[in-house]
């Protein structure tokens, strides 16, 4: 290893820590990412973002072939599931992204430290490896970007098997006959969707009376109903009080979330608790050198990510914020762009967020809920994928384009799709946000056709022009 003084020494090797490590030896910095679990990538690479769109997609073709094969004239005999090889696909996938890391590292001469680190004050690093050897690693400045945890659910014990966080619903070796997933927001609905696919009857336990909270509530009504015509099913205003794991399989105690009415019972094979993560600051040392939390647990950082510890900065999920790898990436990118004496800024109104279940749902910028309780005079335009020509010619017509703008303007407030790569097409949105652009803008902007971005465009010209062409 360099023995000389790091520019930076960051903490995680995370989306939030390995891109911006990254970045900071392109604009010239010398720095060190200290990472413990023994593999790059963080929670994202490892135990979510990848390991769960890979089993998204396996089961996705299960179920095509299973409901949508037939009606395209592509007949399959003996359809069955191997989750081994679902399993083993998943893995080549995680370990070639987190191998290629690696590789960014050297080939960006960024120093790759294996272990787990102390901060003893802004310019020393204790990293401890897994051979019980201790180094110390000499700093001009600190990044914590140590990301976050599961959440534990009181009375809901874990142990990875039977009642398994989203860690353990990611590694399930067979098709569990029934399941309950704890917690309607979108980690539990995509793993939910996994195994409901492939075969398990699945029941959502939400404390709330709707599913993901923070999506718009249209859109959110209309995905749960595609969820239960798939065959989920939910359980709203409904909090789990116990879960203990016996012989057969898992006996929770289910009571209303409000008032006292009666509790009941429900067994299930597996149980997914999915109800929350929270900031991973275990052995930082965060008190012995002054770094402040707030009462959730989130590193405290000004506008330009420095703690209330001169020299030491946080990132990603460990500091407010929506916990999203690409959030993660770029405060990273903005916090050590301003290390290196350049402007760096992250504009969180236009951070995307995406269920990657099928359909998928993609939002951006505010809903019709938060545009009417700021009191602003908005409009609204949709449009319908029935209505989409390259929709209906692969038959994959759920779902649909919504634009929010402002009444007087015509700039755009926010962007939510339902519909198939509903993820890919919010890109479009975000870019015409962060432009600042009105609807006008993406009605005027000519699509190819026959694509499903041409919804988006026909939802901009509802909401622009009040008509859309095809509806
Ligand atoms: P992390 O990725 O958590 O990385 C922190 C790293 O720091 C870890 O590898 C940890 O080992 C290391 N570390 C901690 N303490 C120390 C220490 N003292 N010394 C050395 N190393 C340390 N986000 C999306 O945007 N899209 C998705 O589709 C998506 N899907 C998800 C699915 C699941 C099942 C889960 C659980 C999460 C998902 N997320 C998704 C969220 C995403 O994984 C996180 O937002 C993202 O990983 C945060 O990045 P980070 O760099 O802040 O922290």
């Amino acid at each position: 290893a360099d023995q000389g003084v790091k520019d930076v020494v960051i903490i995680g090797g995370g989306p939030g820590g390995y891109v911006s490590a990254i970045k900071a030896a392109q604009l010239g910095l010398k720095v060190a990412c200290v990472e413990g679990r023994g593999a790059l990538g963080g929670t994202c690479l490892n135990v979510g973002c990848i390991p769960s769109k890979a089993l998204l997609q396996s089961s996705h073709m299960y179920a095509e072939a299973k409901h949508a094969f037939k009606k395209h004239g592509v007949l399959v005999d003996g359809l069955a599931v191997d989750v081994a090889a679902m399993q083993q696909q998943k893995a080549a996938a995680v370990d070639g992204l987190t191998k290629g890391i690696e590789g960014l590292f050297k080939k960006n001469k960024v120093e790759y430290i294996r272990g787990w680190a102390k901060i003893k004050s802004a310019t020393e690093v204790e990293v401890s490896t897994s051979s019980g050897s201790t180094t110390m690693v000499s700093t001009k400045n600190v990044i914590i970007a140590t990301g976050s945890e599961v959440t534990p659910l009181p009375g809901v014990p874990v142990d990875e098997r039977r009642i398994v966080s989203s860690t353990g619903a990611l590694s399930l070796e067979q098709v569990p006959g029934s399941m309950v997933v704890i917690g309607g927001g979108y980690i539990g609905l995509e793993l939910g969707s996994v195994w409901a696919r492939l075969g398990a009857e699945v029941t959502v336990v939400e404390f709330l009376d709707h599913i993901v909270p923070t999506m718009d509530g249209e859109v959110r009504r209309a995905f749960q109903r595609s969820l239960q015509k798939q065959g989920l099913k939910f359980k709203l205003s409904t909090k789990v009080a116990s879960a203990e794991a016996d012989g057969a399989g898992v006996r929770l105690e289910l009571q209303p979330s409000k008032g006292n009415g009666d509790s009941e019972t429900m067994t299930a094979d597996v149980v997914l608790v999915s109800t929350g993560r929270r900031p991973f600051t275990k052995g930082l040392n965060l008190e012995g050198v002054g770094v402040s939390t707030d009462p959730r647990g989130s590193i405290v950082v000004d506008e330009h990510f420095q703690t209330t510890t001169p020299g030491i900065y946080a990132i990603g999920d460990v500091i407010p914020g929506p916990m999203l790898a690409h959030k993660a990436e770029e405060d990273g990118v903005a916090c050590v762009e301003l290390l290196a004496g350049r402007s760096g800024h992250v504009n969180y109104n236009t951070v995307p967020s995406i269920v990657y279940t099928w359909p998928e749902v993609a939002s951006v910028g505010k809903t019709e809920e938060q545009v009417k309780a700021e009191g602003i005079n908005y409009k609204v335009g949709k449009f319908a994928f029935m209505a989409n020509s390259r929709a209906r010619s692969v038959d994959d017509t759920e779902g649909l384009v919504k634009f929010i703008s402002d009444a007087a303007s015509d700039k755009i407030l926010g962007a939510h799709i339902m519909g198939p790569n509903a993820g890919e097409l919010i890109a479009e949105c975000v870019l015409a946000m962060e432009y600042g652009a009105s609807t006008e803008d993406i009605a005027r902007t000519c699509h190819g056709h026959p694509t499903l971005s041409e919804a988006v465009k026909e939802a901009a010209i509802a909401t622009a022009f009040g008509k859309a062409i095809h509806s």
